[in-house]
């Protein structure tokens, strides 16, 4: 039976962030969900930009969700992985390296031709702090 979902949650796979995002659903209503290593560091990598693409497309052809939520978080694994530098980091260079990547996701997003007129929110969780930020609109 088709059913819709109003928005599509793309979050970093990391465990740390159940609970959060529990809460970040049941107050928004259902949703779609995409868990990767990294969240938007995901969509703005060659080696793996389209195949997420993709699976938006997918969700959004089955389910016509009008808004994304890009969830990156501190103190993120596949970041530093990416970026070695981030090791001992200050918090302001992390979020600033996360709210440059949300917002080049954002924009890989806006791009897509099928995924047009598509909200898209990014956040920046606080693993330590146990706290959601919003560091983009559109
Ligand atoms: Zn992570």
């Amino acid at each position: 039976m088709p059913h819709a979902v109003k928005h599509c949650v793309i979050n970093c796979s990391d465990w740390r962030l159940t609970e959060e995002l529990a809460g970040f659903i049941k107050e928004r209503g259902q949703a779609d969900r995409i868990e990767i290593p990294g969240a938007a560091l995901a969509l703005t990598q060659p080696n793996s930009r389209d195949v997420v693409l993709g699976w938006i497309r997918t969700l959004h052809d089955l389910h016509h969700f009008t808004e994304v939520h890009l969830i990156d978080h501190t103190d993120c694994g596949a970041y530093r992985l990416t970026y070695p530098e981030l090791q001992g980091a200050s918090t302001e260079t992390e979020r600033e390296r996360h709210a440059a990547h949300v917002q080049q996701a954002q924009q890989i997003i806006s791009n897509d031709p099928t995924l047009k007129g598509i909200r898209i929110k990014g956040y920046l969780y606080n693993v330590g702090a146990h706290q959601l930020t919003e560091i983009l609109s559109s």
